[in-house]
């Protein structure tokens, strides 16, 4: 009715007005290492598409690369618009309560809250392990029907150890999914193989962090049932047509993505080393492309004096007291960071 004033947020559900929205906005930068980007992008040929069609709904083409990848069968793969969307279709199969340890991934909680789920955070032990005792005490009082365990971690970047990751999956009722995003970069191997002895794990995986963030590619691997499931709260056209075909083609180049992968390593070796030689910091050991650090002097005047010299990286503190989070980039992204964080250290 003109003229009459509407309270939207009254219309809102309660678990949602809660929520503040995801930051993701552009910051200006010269050199950004805040969103655990590759530095490599991949140069490929614009794909044959037909703009007038609906993308391939079960993106087959991409779905059995993936799943040759993952020594997998095609009926075991699920495809989401990233990871995020298959954490959405996760919560919305299964509901809750959400159980993580914590820190974490932040969506796991964001997006349970946003569906109305209870969302539970278990802390990680002193040395950012996963305390199985407390994680296996919370599954038993409070049975959640799903459980997120990002390794490596996220914003912590070690990975859990594989026995305590099975100890969780065998004493859970609920299913597990182990988030290994950031797999590629660790020496420990990833938990595929295991997937034919525990009908309750899942294995999630994305191409986000190896070249292809602007796909939106995320895909998870389960037992066949499970992912028939969730398949049925997919929308039916999640993925678009380029990025599936561009992931096709990207993925035939395995042995660009590998030597990527390698690249990345042996830069965060040296960018450790590197932040191992300033006083006023200690990085945390990293299997993930970023190195998670504290900041004597604080995160907020280290955030700011990089962001001051052109270089964005992202503030933990929040979740880590004093601590920042920065993306391992090419040779000379790196350099400018520790060039920029030995003089905000300096003063
Ligand atoms: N899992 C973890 C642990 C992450 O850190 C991220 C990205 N920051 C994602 C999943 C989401 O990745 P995407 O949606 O780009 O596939």
């Amino acid at each position: 009715m003109p003229g009459r004033k509407l309270d939207i947020r009254k219309l809102v559900k309660p678990s949602v007005r809660k929520l503040r929205a995801y930051e993701a906005r552009e910051i200006p930068c010269r050199v950004k290492l805040d969103a655990n980007e590759s530095p490599y992008g991949f140069k490929l040929k614009a794909p044959d598409v037909e703009t007038n069609r609906y993308p391939d709904p079960e993106a087959l083409k991409l779905r059995r690369a993936l799943a040759r990848d993952m020594k997998t069968g095609l009926s075991n793969v699920l495809v989401g618009n990233g990871s995020d969307e298959l954490i959405y279709y996760l919560v919305t199969t299964f509901g809750g309560p959400v159980l993580f340890p914590t820190p974490t991934f932040v969506m796991y909680g964001v997006i349970a809250t946003a569906l109305g789920e209870r969302a539970m955070g278990v802390p990680l032990d002193e040395n950012f392990d996963l305390d199985t005792k407390a994680m296996l005490k919370a599954i038993r009082e409070e049975k959640p029907k799903i459980v997120f365990l990002a390794t490596p971690n996220n914003p912590t970047g070690n990975c859990f150890d594989t026995q305590s990751i099975l100890k969780i999956v065998e004493a859970t009722r609920g299913i597990v999914i182990v988030d290994e995003a950031y797999a590629p970069f660790a020496t420990q191997k990833g938990m595929a193989p295991l997937l034919p002895d525990y009908d309750n794990m899942v294995i999630m995986r994305t191409l986000s962090k190896i070249g292809l963030a602007a796909l939106r590619v995320g895909y998870m691997a389960g037992n066949q049932e499970l992912i028939s499931e969730v398949n049925k709260v997919r929308l039916p056209f999640n993925l678009n047509s380029y990025s599936q075909a561009y992931a096709v083609e990207a993925m035939k180049d395995s042995k660009g993505m590998r030597g990527y992968i390698k690249d990345i390593a042996s830069e965060r070796d040296r960018l450790m080393a590197g932040m191992q030689d300033l006083e006023g910091v200690e990085p945390f050991p990293s299997e993930a492309n970023f190195i998670l650090f504290k900041a004597k002097a604080g995160a907020g005047p280290v955030y700011n004096g990089l962001l001051k010299r052109g270089v964005l990286i992202r503030n933990v503190d929040a979740m880590i007291k004093g601590c920042l989070r920065v993306t391992v980039g090419a040779i000379k992204e790196n350099n400018a960071f520790l060039k920029a964080l030995g003089e905000t250290l300096a003063g």
